[in-house]
């Protein structure tokens, strides 16, 4: 009889399976490919399947957080990281694999750990006891699915993103920009915002009709998400003042510079807690990456932006885990059951695997009797567990690649050219200091 049950074998349910069974405890992996169903975008049978782009982003530790995600995670010897080694093909400073190598090395690895029982199978319902890792993913199957939002409570469970795009503050011209809530309520510091004048506001509803947009997949088609959410463009086409009333609105924004409200205005709100992420409220969009890029800087205040992430929409099924979760990734309400991967609302396979690896180490903590804290925040696994876990998002939780932005900043003053390689250093130390503390080393 296994000791834990998971259910979805992605990129977070092979990592997680792998982190316990090497360490000796009986697991059951339950994945539905391969025994006659499919997810929409899956095309194979095989373990952690990559279904879109082959690449695991930058493999850069000293400047990137997604680099320095794929350090941390050989530290703790992520199979997804042993496996791309294996897999790899040339991509610069990028780390990108053949996707067939890289699936099938993994099942080979899984495959060959004695504790582990792979079944092809779906499962419909949440088990009622024994330790359970949900990581179905962004496409999980929908009976799951709606026994997932039955046990968690309407509002609870997402099937859709609506993603405006998310600016880091020190990047927004601020000589340009101002603080202000509308009418002066709030504190004064809580929206962001660039003024439009009648001629740059009607030159910007051109470019939102004139820019690239991604196309529909097939079975996002007859989705109802443009209920609440809908994309920025798609209010543009219904006419040129449609903005102005909606996201768009000036009314009750007094700009400090000229006494008066703008023609319009483009109004960021704050994102995380640490005041660095900053998104812009209203701007979930369809369209193609670089006309985002190339457009938003147009936006007066925001011609130098650098993005933590861009807009988007697509089907995404997540739980509201800020609110849900525990620090453990235990639902509160039934903590035998941890979720792991996309399902929590982190993007990205590095993201997924990283969740999956924590919340295996952290069951077989569990089930060895001497639980283990999260790693610490200034960490990357700190930094995305913290998003996830964290309280201060609860309301605008949104799933989120890893970024420097989500770290703690630096106490004191450093240089904005020092920065990273203080962030990284101190994760460094970090890491070790909580690995060495639970005698965690890369072979255990
Ligand atoms: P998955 O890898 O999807 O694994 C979940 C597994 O659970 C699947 O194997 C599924 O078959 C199985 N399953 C589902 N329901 C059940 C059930 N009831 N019973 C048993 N098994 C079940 N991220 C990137 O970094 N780069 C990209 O290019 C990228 N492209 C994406 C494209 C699409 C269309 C989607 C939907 C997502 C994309 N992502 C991408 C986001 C994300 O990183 C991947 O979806 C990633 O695979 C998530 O890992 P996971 O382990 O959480 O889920």
């Amino acid at each position: 009889k296994h000791q834990v049950h998971i259910i979805g074998g992605g990129l977070a349910g092979s990592e997680a399976a792998w982190q316990l069974a090497k360490r000796g405890f009986k697991v059951r992996l339950s994945e539905m490919r391969g025994s006659g169903d499919m997810t929409p975008a899956h095309q194979t049978d095989g373990l952690a399947e990559l279904v879109c782009s082959n690449s695991f982003r930058s493999d850069d530790a000293d400047n990137n957080a997604v680099g320095l995600l794929h350090q941390e995670m050989r530290k703790l010897d992520s199979l997804v990281m042993r496996a791309a080694e294996v897999a790899k093909v040339p991509a610069g400073s990028a780390l990108a694999v053949d996707r067939d190598v890289f699936s099938a090395e993994v099942t080979r690895q899984l495959s060959a750990l004695p504790n582990l029982e792979i079944v092809r199978e779906r499962i419909d319902t949440l088990p009622s006891d024994g330790l359970t890792i949900v990581s179905t993913g962004p496409l999980t199957a929908m009976a799951l699915a709606e026994k997932i939002l039955a046990a968690t409570g309407q509002d609870s469970l997402a099937f859709f993103d609506a993603i405006a795009p998310i600016v880091y503050h020190d990047s927004i011209d601020m000589d340009v920009a101002w603080y202000a809530s509308r009418w002066d309520k709030g504190d004064g510091k809580d929206y962001i915002n660039c003024p439009m004048d009648k001629e740059q506001y009607q030159a910007f509803h051109q470019g939102l009709l004139d820019a690239p947009k991604a196309e529909f997949r097939e079975w996002e088609k007859d989705t109802p998400y443009f209920e609440g959410c809908m994309p920025i463009e798609v209010m543009a086409e219904r006419g040129v003042e449609t903005l102005r009333f909606g996201p768009m609105k000036p009314v009750g924004l007094d700009n400090p510079r000229t006494g008066r409200w703008p023609y319009a205005v483009v109004q960021l709100r704050q994102d995380n807690k640490q005041g660095t992420l900053w998104n812009m409220v209203g701007f979930q969009t369809k369209m193609k990456h670089a006309a985002q890029v190339e457009l938003f800087r147009t936006i007066p205040g925001l011609e130098k932006a650098e993005f933590a992430r861009l807009g988007g929409l697509h089907r995404n099924t997540f739980i509201r885990s800020p609110i849900l979760l525990d620090q453990q990734l235990r639902l509160k309400k039934a903590p035998h059951i941890r979720f792991a991967g996309q399902i929590t609302g982190c993007e990205g396979y590095v993201e997924s695997s990283a969740v999956g690896l924590m919340a295996g180490i952290m069951a077989a903590h569990e089930l060895a009797g001497r639980p283990i804290a999260p790693p610490p925040q200034s960490t990357a696994f700190g930094a995305l567990l913290d998003h996830i876990t964290g309280e201060a998002e609860a309301d605008s939780y949104q799933p989120m690649n890893v970024n420097f932005g989500l770290f703690p900043p630096p106490e004191g003053k450093v240089h904005k050219k020092e920065r990273k390689a203080f962030l990284t250093n101190r994760a460094r130390e970090d890491l070790a200091t909580w690995m060495d503390s639970y005698g965690l080393s890369t072979d255990n």
